[in-house]
């Protein structure tokens, strides 16, 4: 009789833990994890080597290599593509955005994480900024150290990434990304260093918060448009226009700007010296490139600062547009979304001083 007692009110003790635990784990927010690649999922044969393979490590690998993470959110990982971001294209990135569209209304995400190399970070960032229709946080986030590396950074930068897409402030900031600490906003972050764990900038404008150990302290808000208030619609795009870059510098040739018109681009970017300045044989270039109907976009090469129209060049007599504060890889982005419908040109400049 005794022991009969025993064992009910030890299955009693069980079910009112396990409904316990369970109501806990509905109550934990809850994150998707779209992987798409990178050094946070590269591996390299030692701890302490130089040369690493990206995407070579799984989503559900990733995720179980964070400790506490489970603690902090119920998380479910897609792998989406394992490249290095070298290899990301505009069909990967169209992935991405139509299947971040296609949960934002589903009650059982309460945001997502995308974890991305960092090479073209800032061009994935700036797309999804664009395109994505939502305002639950869509956080990006990667590593500068291969996952085998002594010291990774990953784990941690995946650990903070989870903790901003869980953070109500993390709401209506636009795309934000995660590294080394820092919350940047998808329209000014930019990688500074090849190799330094500190690479993402946000040299105009500044961070916008700090993400430690899943708290978080937002002091920014970003001014550009984006996501809910962005008119760019890719549900039934599954293409961009051509749009190339051209690197401008001293005693250049005209030759690039002729080849891309040549190969058929719809748009040219030219990172372009100073203020987005070209010598005289490159504007003759580009000059003859917008009489053939490509846009042209004048940016830069240098690291910070803005492009204005008609500084040293006569945008207005020329035809072209001014990318303001976007550098060449984000001008790129927004000129081959603004190319997907006819626009004038003050349409396209307006785009550029609004997003
Ligand atoms: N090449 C790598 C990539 O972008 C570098 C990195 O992730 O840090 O995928």
């Amino acid at each position: 009789m005794k022991s009969n007692y025993r064992a009910i009110s030890a299955f009693a003790v069980i079910l009112v833990l396990v409904c316990l635990q369970s109501a806990a784990a509905q109550k934990k927010p809850k994150v998707v994890i779209l992987a798409t690649g990178g050094t946070i999922a590269g591996a390299a044969a030692t701890g302490t080597q130089a040369g690493y393979k990206s995407g070579a490590v799984t989503i559900d690998a990733m995720i179980a290599a964070v400790p506490g993470l489970a603690d902090m959110a119920n998380i479910k990982g897609e792998q989406v593509s394992n490249v290095g971001s070298q290899d990301m294209s505009f069909d990967i990135m169209l992935k991405l955005a139509k299947r971040i569209n296609e949960l934002m209304s589903n009650p059982d995400v309460d945001g997502f994480v995308i974890t991305h190399g960092t090479d073209t970070m800032e061009e994935t960032a700036f797309f999804l900024n664009l395109v994505v229709k939502g305002e639950k946080p869509v956080v990006m986030v990667g590593s500068m150290r291969p996952s085998t590396a002594v010291s990774a950074d990953g784990p941690l930068n995946l650990y903070n990434a989870v903790g901003v897409a869980i953070d109500p402030h993390a709401k209506g900031r636009g795309v934000l990304v995660v590294m080394n600490d820092w919350i940047h906003a998808a329209h000014s972050l930019t990688k500074t260093s090849t190799t330094a764990i500190q690479t993402f900038m946000s040299p105009v404008r500044g961070i916008v918060g700090v993400a430690a150990y899943g708290k978080n302290d937002f002091y920014n808000t970003p001014q550009w448009k984006h996501t809910t208030a962005s008119e760019f619609d890719i549900s039934r795009v599954d293409k961009l226009p051509r749009v190339d870059i051209v690197f401008a510098c001293a005693d250049m040739p005209r030759d690039l700007i002729d080849a891309s018109v040549t190969n058929g681009a719809k748009g040219i970017v030219v990172a372009g010296v100073g203020n987005g300045n070209m010598n005289k044989a490159s504007l003759e270039a580009a000059v003859n490139a917008v009489k053939k109907g490509v846009v042209v976009v004048r940016s830069t090469r240098v690291a910070t600062g803005n492009v204005g129209r008609n500084v040293e060049v006569n945008d207005d007599e020329a035809g072209f547009i001014a990318s303001d504060e976007l550098n060449p890889q984000k001008s790129r982005i927004l000129l081959s979304l603004a190319l997907l419908k006819q626009r004038s040109n003050t349409e396209i400049q307006n785009l550029f001083t609004t997003y």
